[in-house]
């Protein structure tokens, strides 16, 4: 495990988006040339050799530490979107927010059988975007390895609603 300081480059923002939310701002962990790379490499390093054939990032702050982390690991990248934006067919799933809910999808080619996949995203705060992810991952065939995140609010028990979707790993930085 590294031992860099990645908690010094995430910025407490109160009341954002609304009051009484306290937003993790992990922007300056990009902007920091070392610190992303540190960041890319401690999650790769976790999974080097799990064999990982596709990481899935859902958006938007997934694609931006899935892409280079699949880089790493010589995997290929899938994006979850937003509905709507994916061009060709899609598989979709959608799950509860705190209010109303949200849909992510891929595309129906995306994903091949024997695909071992991980889901990678900035932060895991309730667990409901990667447990979601790991559902449609699971129903259209791949083999959900595990899920990686940056930031992990663990008193939000994010572990017991991704233990809904199996018993794979979750390997969080902070
Ligand atoms: P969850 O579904 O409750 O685990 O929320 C995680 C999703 O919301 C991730 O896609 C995050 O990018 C986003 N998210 C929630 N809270 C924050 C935050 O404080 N900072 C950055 N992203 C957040």
């Amino acid at each position: 495990m590294s031992d860099f300081d990645f908690e010094s480059f995430i910025t407490d923002i109160p009341d954002y988006p609304e009051p009484g939310v306290v937003f993790k701002d992990i922007t300056p962990l990009f902007a920091d040339a070392n610190a992303m790379r540190q960041t890319v490499l401690a999650i790769a390093d976790h999974f080097r050799d799990a064999g990982i054939t596709k990481v899935v990032g859902p958006e938007a702050r997934g694609f931006m530490i899935g892409v280079p982390v699949a880089m790493e690991l010589g995997a290929g990248f899938i994006p979850a979107r937003k509905p709507g934006k994916l061009p060709r067919e899609t598989y979709f799933v959608s799950y509860e927010l705190e209010y109303g809910s949200d849909t992510l999808e891929i595309h129906r080619d995306a994903i091949e059988s024997g695909d071992r996949i991980l889901i990678v995203d900035d932060l895991i705060a309730t667990g409901g975007t990667a447990a979601a992810t790991g559902k449609l991952i699971q129903e259209v065939g791949g083999e959900l390895v595990g899920y990686a995140c940056i930031l992990e609010l663990t008193f939000l028990n994010p572990r017991d609603v991704l233990a809904t979707s199996g018993d794979q790993e979750l390997f969080s930085l902070v």
